[in-house]
């Protein structure tokens, strides 16, 4: 009885909170301005800082929120120097290695109206260590876990991204649930967003021991000079310019360099072989990387992880992964991606993300041809074409209620121009850009690439436009079946001579043949499909009579 009256009492607390309707993602975290303090030894963060906020809602907001990793404590929140009134709380969220956040519920002085700004005072610790209860309490075993959410600061190696692995700054979001679809991914597109205009400035402390080895310290800014020793620590100063597009992310560790004129690859003791075998690789793909994409905006990037099955981490020009293979290669094959990313830069996924798997098959055909290329696309394909068809069967429950034009929402939420799914901003796409190419032709892609600036891309349609303006072809109704809308995938195959081109839909294409061919093969692979088991028709010496 006892008991059931104090959970009563709980509910009440908690709906004292609930009762201002927290609006979670009212702000947008315009500024921050951090001074962080890393311990190796203890394992520990403290931060203290000013940060910026921007009420985006449509009401006046009078609480806000302010969330970082529940590894970490608040330990005072003030503007103007006067402290605020905060409630700190549990809060469960897989947006953080840990699974939850601890949050600040700040009742700030007077009602922000929208549009308004208000600066606020922050510190807070805690330590940051190897966890990845998010995975492991959705069955992820525990090795794969570890080696997927590496982030920690220890002292033999430390690496720690932002928003999405590890909340080291604060943030504002809806709870996530890794176990509930792309939930995780569109609350974290929502926030990336929001804050695709927002600002950091970055001092990073590390307390230096005068007997060790002095340690790199890394952070993938936009600018970020070499850290300097003051006063028994290394300190980094550093500037992001869009929050929206890099993950905020440091490492320190016991680095060894090989230096180049495109890339920089810092390497762990004993990698040695490994790290001048990718380094050459980047190398050697400077030229054809730049004829596709341009010259590289700055140096390239790569740091060794300490796990050797570490899931790599890129950030635009900044490449994390583990140095211990050699095979020439797959060095090439990542070297493409990094280098693509360090010369052309897009805020959408499909765009960014698409051209540099793009590159890694236009890499494997340069070096081995189109067959090993289309092996390539082949791989990525079977990833997507799964999600394809849960989508198709989703679909086909109201095939009664189907237009010959379907456009319903699931169409369009899933098109590569708005989906938050890796398979598709991945791998969809980059089976995309290689249609257009071979639709268009190298000349008139690398043109159409050549046109792209990122500033300037305020709309979706913004890129297909480009590419049209290269091409008599009308291309209308590619863009329309592969990047506006998921039309799920076609099935091409002969029945006749007949030519299936457009997902759900049918083609004609007559073929004038001298002599009676023996067989018919369409799709040599390039173009994704549901089915490719009937893509070969033997002709028959009976079916010719007829
Ligand atoms: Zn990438």
């Amino acid at each position: 009885m006892k008991l059931r009256r104090l959970c009563f009492l709980c509910v009440l607390c908690a709906s004292a909170v609930n009762a201002f309707s927290l609006d979670r993602e009212a702000f947008t975290f315009t500024n921050y301005d951090l001074n962080v303090r890393v311990e190796t030894e203890q394992q520990r963060l403290g931060v203290r800082g000013k940060i910026t906020l921007r009420n985006d809602s449509a009401t006046p907001q009078k609480i806000a929120v302010l969330q970082i990793s529940s590894s970490l404590d608040w330990r005072s929140i003030t503007a103007g120097g006067k402290p605020l009134q905060f409630i700190s709380q549990p809060y469960t969220s897989d947006i953080d290695h840990t699974g939850a956040l601890s949050e600040a519920i700040v009742t700030l002085p007077d009602p922000l109206p929208p549009r308004g700004n208000v600066d606020l005072e922050i510190a807070y610790e805690g330590v940051i260590v190897l966890d990845a209860t998010r995975l492991t309490r959705i069955a992820t075993p525990e090795a794969a876990a570890n080696s997927t959410d590496w982030d920690q600061i220890s002292p033999k190696f430390t690496a720690v991204r932002g928003a999405g692995y590890v909340t080291w700054y604060p943030i504002a979001t809806e709870s996530a649930n890794l176990s509930e679809g792309t939930l995780l991914f569109d609350i974290l597109a929502r926030w990336k967003a929001r804050e695709i205009s927002s600002t950091m400035r970055l001092q990073v402390a590390v307390s230096s021991d005068e007997e060790a080895d002095k340690p790199e310290l890394l952070v993938n800014a936009t600018t970020c000079p070499t850290a300097y020793e003051a006063q028994h620590q290394f300190v980094a100063d550093c500037t992001y310019r869009s929050l929206g597009s890099v993950v905020p992310a440091f490492v320190i560790a016991n680095y060894e360099l090989v230096d180049r004129a495109a890339i920089t690859v810092h390497f762990l003791r004993g990698h040695d072989l490994s790290a001048a075998n990718y380094a050459d690789a980047a190398e050697k793909l400077v030229p054809f990387i730049a004829e596709w994409f341009g010259t590289p905006r700055g140096k390239a990037q790569t740091a060794d992880l300490a796990d050797a099955n570490a899931a790599p981490f890129e950030s635009g020009p900044l490449l994390l992964t583990s140095l211990t293979s050699t095979e020439p290669k797959l060095a090439g094959l990542s070297a493409a991606h990094q280098l693509t990313h360090a010369a052309f830069l897009s805020s959408r996924p499909w765009i960014n993300e698409g051209l540099a798997h793009f590159a890694q098959a236009l890499y494997l055909e340069h070096q081995s041809g189109r067959q090993a290329a289309l092996d390539y696309i082949g791989l990525h394909r079977s990833a997507f074409s799964a999600i394809g068809k849960d989508n198709d069967k989703e679909k086909d429950k109201d095939k009664d209620k189907r237009t010959s034009a379907p456009s319903s929402e699931d169409d369009t939420s899933q098109s590569l121009v708005n989906t938050n799914a890796e398979e598709l901003y991945r791998s969809k796409a980059m089976c995309v850009w290689w249609m257009l190419r071979d639709m268009i032709g190298d000349p008139a892609l690398k043109k159409a690439l050549a046109a792209y600036h990122p500033e300037q891309d305020k709309e979706p349609s913004y890129m297909p436009h480009l590419i049209q303006a290269q091409t008599q072809n009308n291309l209308e109704w590619f863009f329309d079946d592969w990047v506006y809308r998921d039309r799920g995938l076609p099935d091409f195959k002969v029945a006749s001579k007949r030519l299936v081109v457009r997902g759900k839909s049918d083609g004609v294409i007559r073929v004038e043949v001298p002599k009676l061919p023996e067989e018919i093969v369409i799709n040599d692979g390039s173009v994704p499909e549901s089915d490719v088991k009937n893509n070969v028709f033997k002709i028959e010496a009976d079916a010719a009579a007829n």
